[in-house]
């Protein structure tokens, strides 16, 4: 079937949902959405948004944007961060004024509490920045923006997954959508389309990340000649439940927990003596895997699958389960451990992409040359670039937002003006070729799951915490072997209805895309900046690598290229926490 709207949004997490908001006063809105929106993966965020609201201690938008940009390694462009800084502010606001349940204190303001890298007076010490509402902050702001939406008469498309786009030069004319209910084909068109797809993290083995988080939006629109921005600055998050990835939130250390190592060493004096368990997550992966190394793991096997722990148990039980109940519930269900009263075995987990499609301001796509009509991203799966090279813990709710809106009203103002589109022709021969796509995807072949390990596997193994050029140079050629023989893979199930092994394999393939832009990229940057840890080239080398990544794939190959990074405000200088 066709549909044409004035936005569509594609994506019901906390970006598309805010997006959709906004949008919706100025024409006929809809957002489609592969999961139900409740089930986006903002959902699952626990520890909170930050904003300097100063409501528990002295705070300032500016000290937010500067912690921002030294936790980014100075890779931020830092005219991003005083806009996410400043507006943070209002975002909580308008969060709780739209009816979120934030926690509070006993005044009855909303409480905040500490998280790694968030300080005041530029790095003095540890501040209390993240608003939340228990540990289950990101529900909150799923359920409240939904409503709202719903309220505002956005018109919603569920399970209904976006598996190509029709270009036509810049300009983006129509989106061949799957309909997973009934296995049919859509066209849809729309003056302004928004991508806000999310992360990406099921391409690594170990990962804090939903199953759904298969970066469809940057991986179709690369295919589509967009360029992605700084793909090999992907984060671990240091406490992830053991070999099961599944998080715990910064904010058990921010509540006052402790990392110690088999000895019962608080081994983050060593490696933080200022913010200790608080520094920032990129500083803290590395701590634990360098004490697992030297045989300081709980194990003491020196194997990159040991382990450390998290002790709370020093909170009392009061504390635990009014402050992070979800968490305490997480580990006694998969661990059969009481956080209350014992310490949680944590190793790192692929958790967040710093890296995707490239935006302006206002979330228009663009890579500094040329500028997308009506194309605009926002959220996790977008690049402003407020990250750099390693994201300070609840700093992608606030972006969700805070960009969220920025790009929801610039698609107000633009489909006001702007003429209908129509893919014609080309949007015919794209649902045709994609129905032969399906057709000849359920005439059978191998089973994807061996391809799916192997990636997993091998991006974990060699494009993790640390990195070397044979490690990821092995990463570049596994990958490039997984895509050359995905061709062979076929679905077993033949049923119209229902039939998600096909969404899996298109999953799949976009994974693949966006490994390769990763361990390319990454094997490119010969230098250490945030995430991106190279045991060869240990240092950070502004000279040569103060600038933002591009890569495109052309015949199985990523080229690359640069852009400037904003340093309009404060001078790079070596990170000390
Ligand atoms: C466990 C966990 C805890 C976290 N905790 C915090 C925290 O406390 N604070 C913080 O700041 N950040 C946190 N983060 C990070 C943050 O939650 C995410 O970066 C953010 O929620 C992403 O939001 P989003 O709107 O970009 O996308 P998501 O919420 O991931 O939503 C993506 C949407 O895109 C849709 N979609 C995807 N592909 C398609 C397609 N092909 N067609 C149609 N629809 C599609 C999905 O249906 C979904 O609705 C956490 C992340 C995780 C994994």
């Amino acid at each position: 079937m066709r549909f044409d709207y004035d936005a569509v949004i594609v994506g019901a997490g906390g970006a598309g949902l805010y997006a959709a908001l906004e949008a919706s006063g100025a024409g006929k809105t809809a957002v489609i959405t592969k999961l139900y929106p409740q089930r986006s993966h903002t959902g699952a965020a626990q520890g909170g948004i930050s904003a300097a609201l100063g409501n528990v201690e002295e705070d300032s938008p500016e000290w937010h944007a500067f912690d921002t940009v030294k936790g980014g390694d100075y890779l931020v462009d830092q005219n991003a961060a005083i806009i996410l800084a400043e507006e943070a502010v209002r975002a909580v606001f308008d969060l709780e004024n739209r009816g979120l349940p934030f926690s509070r204190t006993p005044e009855g303001k909303i409480d905040q509490r500490r998280f790694g890298g968030h300080t005041r007076d530029f790095g003095a010490a540890a501040v209390r920045r993240s608003c939340y509402a228990a540990d289950r902050t990101g529900h909150m702001i799923l359920q409240t923006l939904y409503q709202q939406c719903i309220k505002n008469d956005v018109a919603f498309h569920d399970e209904w997954q976006v598996v190509d786009v029709v270009m036509d030069g810049t300009l983006l004319t129509g989106l061949v959508v799957f309909e997973l209910s009934t296995g049919e084909l859509h066209l849809v068109s729309a003056k302004a389309v928004l991508f806000a797809t999310g992360g990406f993290g099921r391409m690594f083995k170990v990962t804090s990340n939903a199953m759904a988080n298969t970066g469809d939006g940057p991986a179709l629109l690369s295919r589509a000649g967009v360029p992605l921005m700084d793909m090999e600055f992907f984060q671990f998050h240091p406490t992830g439940i053991r070999t099961m990835g599944i998080l715990i939130t910064e904010g058990v250390r921010g509540e006052g927990g402790i990392l110690l190592n088999r000895d019962g060493y608080r081994f983050m004096e060593k490696y933080a003596p200022t913010m200790m368990d608080l520094a920032p997550r990129d500083m803290v992966s590395r701590a634990i895997m360098t004490e697992i190394a030297e045989g300081k793991g709980i194990k003491g096997d020196r194997k990159i699958d040991d382990w450390v722990h998290l002790d709370a148990s020093h909170l009392g039980r009061e504390t635990v389960e009014a402050k992070i109940p979800d968490i305490a519930d997480f580990c006694r269900t998969y661990l059969g451990v009481d956080p209350a009263v014992e310490p949680m075995p944590v190793q790192p987990t692929a958790h967040y992409a710093m890296g995707g499609i490239p935006t302006d301001l206002d979330g228009r796509v663009t890579d500094g040359k040329r500028t997308w009509d009506g194309l605009y991203a926002a959220g996790e799966c977008a690049c402003v670039s407020v990250h750099g090279a390693n994201r300070l813990g609840t700093n992608s709710l606030v972006e969700l937002i805070v960009f969220g809106r920025r790009a929801g009203n610039t698609i107000a103002k633009y489909v006001g003006t702007a003429t209908s589109v129509n893919p014609g022709r080309a949007g015919d021969d794209k649902i045709k070729a994609w129905k032969d796509r399906i057709i000849g995807l359920k005439k059978g072949g191998a089973h994807s799951g061996k391809t799916y390990e192997a990636m997993q596997e091998t991006m974990m193994a060699n494009v993790g915490v640390y990195r070397n050029e044979g490690a990821m140079q092995n990463a570049v050629d596994d990958i490039a072997g997984l895509r050359d023989s995905y061709t062979e893979i076929g679905v077993q199930d033949q049923d119209s209805n229902y039939n998600t092994e096909v969404l899996s394999i298109l999953e799949l393939e976009n994974l693949l895309d966006l490994s390769l832009h990763t361990s390319a990229a990454a094997l490119a940057r010969t230098e250490s900046r945030g995430a991106h840890s190279r045991e060869d080239y240990p240092d950070r080398d502004d000279k040569n690598w103060l600038k933002h990544s591009l890569s495109n794939i052309v015949g199985g190959k990523v080229i690359l290229d640069s852009k400037p990074v904003d340093v309009s405000r404060w001078e790079p200088k070596p990170r000390v926490y």
